[in-house]
């Protein structure tokens, strides 16, 4: 039986938090980036120029070097909410965060939507679901 099975409380605060202050990759497919540019309405050329990295033979959002913002991390909110990447979307609902309990409390130092006094109990249904999209 999963550890999870009762489910866990979660509640985005928005503090922004999992957009910056560590070095990391924001991983974007091909229909990603095309969202993007569409919802910019720039170039796709510019757009790579502008925001992405390569890294290991895959594109991924640039961040700053000293403070490890997103490239699109503004006053802590991000400025592509409604086209942000997969990556994002699922966070905190990763394979390597639900691993195990120890693995969910390490995260839970780096998000304080994790056991937040007001956040509902997430089915395990939902959980699962967005983990393997
Ligand atoms: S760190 Fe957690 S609470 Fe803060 S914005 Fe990210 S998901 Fe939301
Ligand atoms: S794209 Fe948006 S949600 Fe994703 S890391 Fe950047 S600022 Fe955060």
């Amino acid at each position: 039986m999963s550890w999870y099975k009762k489910g866990l409380k979660f509640q985005c605060t928005g503090c922004g938090q999992c957009c910056t202050k560590e070095p990391g990759y924001v991983w974007l497919s091909a229909a990603e980036i095309d969202a993007m540019v569409a919802h910019l309405q720039i170039s796709k050329e510019e757009f790579m120029r502008r925001y992405t990295r390569s890294v290991f033979g895959r594109i991924s959002l640039l961040e700053s070097k000293t403070t490890f913002d997103c490239v699109f991390l503004k006053d802590k909110k991000c400025q592509i909410y409604s086209v942000r990447p997969k990556q994002c979307r699922t966070f905190p609902w990763w394979n390597e965060n639900l691993e195990s309990k120890e693995a969910w409390k390490e995260t839970a130092q780096r998000c304080e939507g994790i056991d937040h006094p007001e956040a509902p109990v997430i089915p395990f249904e939902f959980i699962e679901a967005e983990r393997n999209k």
